[in-house]
């Protein structure tokens, strides 16, 4: 389907296509938002849950508060008595266990932690980043941060304070994961929405545009067809499937066929007597010429003329004068069925095509003709009165048409010139 910026075709698309497109979008992304949030908090709670298991487990292992032992140059971290300092057991196992890193802080300086620096060491003795010691150390309260820097490393990390016995902020429990990995986590869970809202989206515009496509196609269908008659081409055939249509598309196409027939009638019938008019002769003798110099098809045209039909006008009034030529014409109609076309060639002047018929057949035919207009009665209110007719016929051949037309209408006039009521023929 040829996509043109002004056609129906791109309205439908633009119509359907973008608020399935912004809709998709802001779903899939408020999905996507909400879905990755939910794991955050997922995972922020379970660090914090970690945080607390650690801390019942020291509170399980090494019974006693926690306290700092001043030896002078060095100050230690204490749990009862036991120095906290150098011993990774606790921590080395729950990591093993959970992937999660966990550090203990004397203050703000690293004394236990499953973190290693760039250089395959723990990170013990380095210290937290300034920002956490001031909302944890000072602040006394936990925190979580969904990025901090820990040797060299972004972190997604739970903070609790450590208090003495005396209720003094005396370090922090540091339970954290990579950024990256929860990242990851998220990306690898939302990845599957996205592409789910994309491939839903791809599939619903792809049926939107094969239905507005079949429709837009039926549209140029019709408007070809209005085209097509609106040239003057009158005789072209509408496309059945659309006539078929039960909605608003078939019963256009159903009244514009009606219509096409209506203006046949108007453009090439004659309103009195329902006959082809003169111009519709001259192209239907002109087709039939065509046939024969084209196939051989033969043919023969007669010319009639109503026998002293003035008199008829003068006896019984003009309008009488209609209904007999109507009624005569519709005789002439329906002997010509099958046999060819007829038009009223001028006044009360016949002009009968005999086609794919040889001289003989067609003599015979108009014979039978003549019988039937002698025998016809005309009445009109009260009187009643017959007709006849005279006719010259002629064989077609690859002559002008005018000559062909000539022919028959010199005929005529000698059957006119000869008492009328008669047939005039002779092989040219
Ligand atoms: P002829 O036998 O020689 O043909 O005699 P005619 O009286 O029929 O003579 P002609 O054909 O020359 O005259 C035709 C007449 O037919 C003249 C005209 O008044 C009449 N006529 C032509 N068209 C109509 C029409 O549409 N209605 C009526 N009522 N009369 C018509
Ligand atoms: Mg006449
Ligand atoms: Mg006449």
């Amino acid at each position: 389907m040829k996509l043109r910026r002004n056609s129906f075709f791109w309205v439908l698309l633009k119509m359907n296509m973008l608020p399935l497109i912004l809709l998709t979008v802001v779903i899939t992304t408020f999905s996507a938002v909400r879905f990755a949030s939910s794991m955050n908090v997922e995972t922020k709670n379970g660090l914090v849950n970690l945080c607390h298991t650690v801390v019942t487990l020291y509170d399980t292992v090494y019974e006693g508060d926690y306290h700092i032992e001043d030896e002078g140059n060095s100050v230690y971290l204490m749990k009862g008595d036991h120095l906290l300092d150098g011993d990774f057991s606790i921590i080395d196992a729950i990591k093993a266990k959970t992937g999660v890193d966990i550090t203990i802080f004397n203050q703000d300086t690293r004394v236990v932690t499953t973190i290693e620096t760039s250089d395959g060491v723990r990170a013990t003795g380095t210290k937290a980043n300034s920002m956490v010691a001031e909302d944890v150390l000072n602040g006394g309260h936990p925190h979580f941060y969904s990025s901090t820097m820990v040797a060299g490393i972004r972190y997604f990390s739970y903070y609790e304070p450590i208090y003495a016995s005396n209720g003094k902020c005396i370090g922090m429990i540091f339970v954290g994961k990579p950024s990256e990995e929860v990242e990851r986590l998220v990306y690898d869970s939302v990845k599957p929405i996205i592409v789910f809202g994309i491939l839903t989206m791809l599939i619903v515009c792809f049926v939107t545009t094969r239905f507005s496509g079949k429709l837009v196609s039926a549209i140029r269908r019709t408007e070809a067809f209005v085209v097509t008659i609106a040239k003057g081409d009158l005789h072209t055939e509408f496309e059945t499937d659309i006539l078929e249509r039960k909605d608003e598309l078939g019963q256009m196409g159903r009244c514009l066929v009606r219509m096409q027939k209506s203006l046949q009638e108007l453009v090439e019938q004659d309103i009195l007597t329902g006959l082809y008019n003169r111009r519709s002769g001259e192209k239907l003798l002109l087709r039939t010429c065509e046939n024969y110099r084209k196939e051989g098809r033969p043919f023969c045209v007669a010319i009639g003329d109503i026998d002293h039909f003035k008199n008829v006008n003068d006896t019984y009034g003009h309008e009488c004068g209609d209904v007999a030529l109507a009624k005569i014409s519709e005789r002439i109609k329906e002997h010509m069925e099958g046999k060819g076309f007829v038009a009223r060639w001028g006044g009360e002047e016949i002009l009968l095509i005999y086609d794919n018929m040889q001289l003989d057949t067609a003599v015979s035919c108009m014979q039978e003709l003549l019988e039937e207009i002698r025998a016809e009665r005309i009445t009109y209110g009260d009187t009643a009165f017959g007709l006849t007719m005279t006719f010259g016929i002629t064989e077609g051949n690859a002559g002008k048409v005018e000559h062909i037309v000539r022919d028959a209408d010199v005929k005529l006039y000698e059957g006119k010139n000869n008492g009328r009521n008669r047939i005039v023929y002779e092989a040219n």
